[in-house]
């Protein structure tokens, strides 16, 4: 036997089965390795196709943001380099100021510092070059001036973007029986202290004696069916001079309803209001200015008024309307019952009732009975009774869309941004609404609310957004290419 099949033949013997095993082992340890190879491919084309997909998602939020803003606001930066400036001698000049300042709040930084990391990058300083067209001055240069523009800058230019986008007829589909503008009117707080932090503070003593001071203010809004809450006036309730009574918020409204006739005086307005305004002061100012107005109405308010609604309550059989629909697996019942024609110290007040019923298909045993009263100067009918009531009921919004999504989802809106400087809080307070209204035409336009699908949220596309400007390169001829060609704006 040659050595060779000796070898072999010994091979052979020797290791037969193990050999056989051994070589199948390998097999299997081979195809695992090149699956286990595959996957790990696989997850890997699939991250960074996730990866691609985020970041076109990013590209596409940057350009819509530099889209929105040129397309509501194409006078925007002219009308910054309008306002009165009130330095001397400057490194920035004012639209680069108000626009950092509007940038805080428009990327949701929650306070000045965060701001101040989110700039201190080079690669974000030049984003934000690109995308505004702009310097982007420090945060620190920026408070300076907060600290000194006057508090009527702001304003003026918060009124002249609302004023555009009323003579452009973007909020005209939005009109309550297609004439009035719903305005709702609320007071919120926006800052509190332990101590004495300026003159004209509010202050509350509780019955252990501690004192406290704090700054609230009123807002007049705008309000659509479609979630938009934009600030259109604003009045501080604050004690200024010496004073008996301290400010409060019936006294701030007629110095908002003052300013809102002046600023927008042949706009069709109607007011809503919480269960605070069904007072003579109100319904005078209302007459006075020519505005419509629903308010919700308590039971037991406004006695004169209330005695009658219970007189004439139980004779109103023709003043009924019953609407039925199903909406997200939800049985919705509503029964309008309407009284006209109450007098009330020379006003004539309408009231209406909604029983609102709301059956979940599935479980029809936790349904829920709901009841919604309000007060309105606009005469009650068949048609109109839905409508009336469902605008009545739009008020929330200022609550929800307004000052919930100001103070929690981002703009911080409690947060001290200046802990001394009053004027430049308010001033602060300014720039947070613009910023929002910017936002809230972007966020509730059609091409944003195709992203929030499945569970992405608008936090999450933020996250994007800044994670675009923060590592990637934007392309700033793209973005003036997408203003030369002027592109439909449409709103969910
Ligand atoms: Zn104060």
């Amino acid at each position: 036997m040659s050595w060779q099949k000796r070898l072999n033949a010994s091979s052979w013997r020797l290791f037969p089965k193990r050999s056989l095993h051994t070589e199948k082992a390998f097999k299997r340890n081979d195809n695992a390795t090149s699956k286990k190879i595959a996957r790990q491919k696989r997850q890997r084309q699939a991250k960074q196709q996730h990866q691609r997909r985020q970041f076109r998602q990013g590209v596409s939020l940057v350009s819509q943001l530099h889209r929105t803003i040129h397309h509501f606001f194409p006078q925007l930066f002219d009308q910054m380099r309008e306002l009165q400036d009130c330095r001397k001698k400057s490194t920035y000049e004012l639209a680069e100021i108000i626009t950092a300042c509007l940038a805080m709040f428009i990327f949701k930084s929650g306070s000045r510092n965060e701001f101040n990391n989110m700039c201190d990058d080079e690669n974000f300083e030049k984003n934000y070059q690109r995308l505004f067209n702009l310097n982007l001055p420090h945060p620190d240069t920026v408070d300076r001036v907060m600290r000194k523009l006057p508090e009527d800058q702001l304003t003026r230019l918060k009124q002249r973007m609302v004023k555009t986008l009323l003579s452009a007829k973007t909020l005209h589909k939005f009109r309550f029986l297609k004439k009035w503008f719903v305005i709702a009117v609320d007071a919120t707080g926006t800052a509190s202290y332990p101590h004495q932090h300026c003159e004209q503070c509010l202050h509350q003593t509780s019955t252990k004696g501690k004192t406290t001071y704090f700054h609230n203010v009123l807002e007049a809004k705008l309000l659509t069916p479609n979630g938009l809450a934009i600030s259109i006036a604003t009045e501080w309730i604050a004690n200024v001079g010496e004073y008996d009574k301290q400010d409060c918020e019936r006294k701030a409204f007629i110095r908002l309803a003052a300013q809102l006739k002046k600023t927008y005086p042949r706009l069709p307005i109607c007011l809503t209001a919480d269960a605070l305004y069904p007072y003579q002061g109100f319904l005078e100012t209302c007459k006075n200015n020519d505005w419509a107005w629903i308010v919700t109405f308590k039971d037991g308010n406004l006695s004169s008024v209330w005695e009658e609604v219970s007189q004439l309550r139980p004779l109103t059989q023709g003043n009924q309307r019953t609407c039925h629909r199903i909406e997200a697996s939800q049985s919705i019942e509503q029964d309008y019952l309407w009284i006209n024609h109450i007098d009330y110290q020379g006003h004539m007040v309408n009231w209406i009732e909604c029983t609102e019923i709301v059956t979940p298909l599935k479980t029809p045993d936790e349904a829920t009975q709901t009841r919604f009263v309000h007060l309105s100067n606009l005469e009650i009918a068949y048609a109109s009774a839905p409508t009336i009531s469902q605008t009545g009921r739009l008020r929330w919004k200022i609550e929800n869309e307004g000052f919930n999504t100001q103070k929690n989802q981002g703009y911080a809106l409690q947060h001290k941004y200046s802990r001394v400087n009053w004027l430049a809080s308010k001033n602060y307070y300014q720039c947070l609404q613009i910023a929002h209204l910017i936002n809230q035409l972007l966020i509730l336009s059609t091409s944003f609310q195709q992203h929030l699908t499945g569970k992405m949220t608008i936090k999450h596309l933020w996250k994007r957004l800044i994670g675009v400007l923060t590592y990637a390169e934007i392309d700033a001829q793209v973005l003036s290419q997408q203003v030369a060609i002027n592109i439909q704006i449409r709103f969910a």
